[in-house]
């Protein structure tokens, strides 16, 4: 065994540079920056090409992974991107935010062997974003326009990932979206610090170049029927996410100093792209923040608060560490910030006056479940007392289809989620034929890597209706 043989024992693994904790927690940035070029194919030259692909099979998308390791190993830098948007619409985006723990890197055999996964993530990411900057653009698949139109409602990943493969095959597409920035939640829910805002306007302004048109700011079923898609488009595809916050129903929620996570993430988003906000961003200066959850929104949250300035930040959790469903990378990032982790607390009741004082907690033990992440049960006895002045309940999303569904012929599942598929439907198309759906709004609150292959796999189900609408006329 030679080390010129096996580079992954010459080249440990290694993430791109870190900005040091003591700087990175004074502002909103991207913790990461990039690898030199020399370094990502270091990296890349890891992979021993091991014939069995676990890394892709791992990735929801089935992205060729070892295929665009060797063309980043080889310099081929615009080659590995464009087989990396083969099967990825939005590479450098799933790059940043996926839990490659959980996914690709988890299955990689070097992880499983003990020398650390090839660093998937870091690469895709890189990769995608030196070319762009070298002006490589996704190729179209025809330079031929069917005069088909498609309309889009949502433009978070799902509505984003299905625009890029319905435009590059010739079908005109408007993406409409409420909000006044495209992205969904890459823009409003999930922080810059893990996703820089100029990432998601940059792939904007690439699907604009392709000729995708954004109408932004409107909403469908307020400032436009969606009856007018139905008539004006050939085909229309929901992605309109997952809103409706999981209530606890803790009793003194209602008090001054509780806030719910996502309109918190929204407003400090608002706060530094500088657009229009409702709500006012709480100020945190010096305080005590408490945060209620164990995902990733939370993680979002106990991050945040610390680069607002609070003078104490904890995290309650009912679980213990290792049953969290949060990425375990942004525990250890949140950590390295100064987060305190209360594990295995339920929390009972914020209490106060007119504002938040304390947070009760009772002591869990953990029962294992038959599936899935083991359950907690509240210890007798336990209760204590947590100090607070500002509380964020963190605990998770529910699908919030649009009320006007029904009206249209769209049915929803039993959890209130937009039902697709089944029996003579095609994958992602709703009981209304000409309706497809996919992100959240049909999985409940899941990844974005996710929502983009319900976009890739609802363009593809589209174009094949197109199709075969044209060829029996
Ligand atoms: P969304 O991104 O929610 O986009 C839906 C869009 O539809 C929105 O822009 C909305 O304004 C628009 N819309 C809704 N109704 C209408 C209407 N009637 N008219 C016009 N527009 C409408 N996933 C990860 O993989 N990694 C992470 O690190 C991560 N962090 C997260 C952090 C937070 C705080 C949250 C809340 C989620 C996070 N997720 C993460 C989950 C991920 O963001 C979602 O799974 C993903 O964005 C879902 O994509 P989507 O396109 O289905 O919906
Ligand atoms: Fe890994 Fe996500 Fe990229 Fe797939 S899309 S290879 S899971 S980082």
């Amino acid at each position: 065994m030679s080390e010129k043989t096996f580079p992954f024992l010459q080249f440990h693994r290694a993430l791109p540079q870190e900005v040091p904790v003591s700087i990175r927690v004074l502002g909103h940035g991207e913790i990461h920056g990039g690898f030199a070029n020399g370094d990502a194919g270091d990296q890349a030259a890891r992979c021993i090409d091991c014939g069995n692909p676990y890394c892709s099979w791992g990735c929801p998308l089935g992205n060729r992974i070892p295929q665009w390791l060797q063309l980043v190993r080889d310099g081929r830098i615009e080659d590995a991107a464009t087989l990396m948007h083969e099967t990825n619409p939005l590479p450098e985006i799933c790059g940043r935010v996926c839990p490659q723990d959980r996914l690709c890197e988890g299955a990689c055999t070097l992880e499983e062997g003990g020398f650390g996964a090839v660093t998937i993530g870091g690469i895709e990411r890189w990769v995608t974003d030196e070319a762009l900057r070298r002006g490589w653009r996704p190729a179209m698949h025809t330079q031929e326009r069917s005069g088909q139109r498609v309309a889009i409602v949502g433009a978070g990943p799902a509505g984003l990932s299905a625009a890029d493969r319905l435009i590059r095959a010739g079908i005109a597409v408007d993406v409409f979206d409420r909000y006044e920035e495209a992205g969904g939640l890459l823009t409003f829910g999930i922080p810059a610090f893990k996703l820089e805002k100029s990432v998601v306007r940059t792939r904007r302004a690439v699907l604009e170049e392709l000729g995708v048109v954004f109408r932004l700011g409107i909403e469908i079923g307020r400032d436009l029927p969606f009856a007018h898609l139905l008539d004006g488009y050939d085909a229309v595809f929901l992605a309109t996410g997952a809103y409706t916050s999981v209530d606890a129903q803790l009793p003194g929620a209602e008090l001054d100093g509780v806030h719910s996570a996502l309109p918190f993430l929204v407003a400090n988003t608002r706060r530094l792209l500088g657009t229009a906000t409702t709500q006012a961003l709480p100020d945190l200066a010096g305080k005590r923040v408490v945060v209620l959850g164990g995902g990733d929104t939370a993680m979002d949250c106990v991050r945040s608060s610390i680069r607002l300035g609070a003078q104490r930040v904890s995290c309650i959790y009912r679980r213990d560490e290792a049953n969290m469903p949060g990425s375990r990378r942004e525990v250890k990032y949140a950590r390295e910030e100064g987060v305190e982790f209360l594990f295995q607390r339920q929390p009972l009741a914020i209490l106060g006056g007119e504002h938040v004082e304390r947070v009760r907690v009772a002591q869990t033990e953990l029962v294992s479940a038959a599936a899935g992440r083991a359950q907690s049960r509240i210890v007798a006895g336990s209760e204590q007392e947590l100090g607070a002045d500002v509380v964020i309940q963190a605990f998770g999303f529910l699908a919030s289809p649009p009320d006007w569904c029904a009206e249209h012929g769209i049915t929803l599942d039993a959890n209130g989620r937009i039902l697709v598929g089944g029996p003579g439907r095609a994958p992602q198309q709703t009981t209304n034929p000409k309706v497809f759906a996919g992100g959240d709004t049909v999985r409940g609150a899941d990844l974005v890597v996710r929502a983009a292959l319900d976009g890739r796999e609802a363009a593809r189900a589209i174009l094949s209706r197109l199709q075969a609408v044209t060829a029996s006329t």
